[in-house]
């Protein structure tokens, strides 16, 4: 460990920096996969609500067809009843015997009527249901196939990353111990608390790199010595340096290079 404490701040900066890197890249294929696997749950969720109201909607047909059966019981008997009657009707003594006989036939015939009045209701429901039951089992067969796919996707990814993500924790346990623990416990710390996983950062066009607040010229000559630890007194990011204005022209200049090439192609 004494090694460790020999190491200039500058050395130790780098090490923050090139750490930094690595967790990046890390969250990086978390952040990658952190939708994938909630976007799959939440389609199986949605898919076994489909299945479930399926199942529902299949027994109130049952029920109803239940009710059909018990209508045509009700109508036979109601029609054995009439027969029965007509038949005594041909032994009447007198008329009186007559009409009773004559209001329970037509009592008889309402429930008849009654009868099939409900089981024709039934019927309408049963179409009604059975078509509802066609249109969620159409979205059930396109959520199952874009089920599929998402898994299909998110097996793939976890396959491809595998690798990577197991790369870059071993590169991280390295890193690691090329950093003295208390500057490590800061480190986690800060990434902990902070929203996009960056402790450490460069000041970038005269901005923190983390939370983009403004870093005051004379500041910024300290950070570029890199003779003591600054942190971004807005966020409390570690400062490890200013990126060079040089690479920011560098870059002005690809792009400038860039859109000549358009215009005199054009
Ligand atoms: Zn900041």
């Amino acid at each position: 460990m004494a090694q460790i404490a020999e190491k200039s701040i500058e050395q130790k900066l780098e090490a923050l920096l090139k750490l930094q890197k690595i967790d990046s890249e890390l969250d990086s294929i978390k952040r990658l996969r952190g939708d994938l696997p909630n976007e799959v749950q939440d389609l199986e969720d949605e898919i076994a609500g489909y299945q479930t109201r399926i199942q529902r909607f299949e027994e109130q047909i049952k029920e109803w067809e239940q009710v059909i059966n018990e209508m045509k019981n009700r109508k036979k008997e109601a029609e054995k009843l009439i027969d029965k009657y007509k038949g005594q009707q041909m032994n009447v003594k007198n008329n009186r015997e007559y009409e009773a006989l004559a209001k329970e036939i037509e009592s008889e015939e309402l429930e008849i009527i009654l009868c099939d009045k409900k089981t024709k209701e039934a019927k309408e429901k049963i179409d009604a249901k059975k078509a509802e039951i066609e249109n969620v089992k159409k979205t059930l067969t396109e959520r199952k196939k874009f089920l599929e796919e998402k898994q299909k996707e998110l097996t793939q990814l976890i396959e491809e990353s595998e690798e990577d993500e197991k790369n870059l924790l071993i590169q991280r346990e390295k890193q690691k111990n090329q950093i003295d623990e208390r500057l490590l416990v800061s480190y986690e710390k800060i990434r902990k608390n902070s929203s996009n996983g960056l402790a450490v950062v460069l000041v970038r066009r005269d901005a923190c790199g983390g939370c983009y607040s403004m870093v005051p010229p004379q500041r910024q000559v300290d950070i570029r010595e890199r003779k003591k630890i600054i942190v971004c007194e807005h966020c409390g990011r570690i400062l490890a340096g200013v990126e060079e204005i040089q690479q920011v022209a560098e870059e002005k200049t690809t792009r400038k290079k860039g859109l000549k090439k358009i215009s005199e192609e054009a």
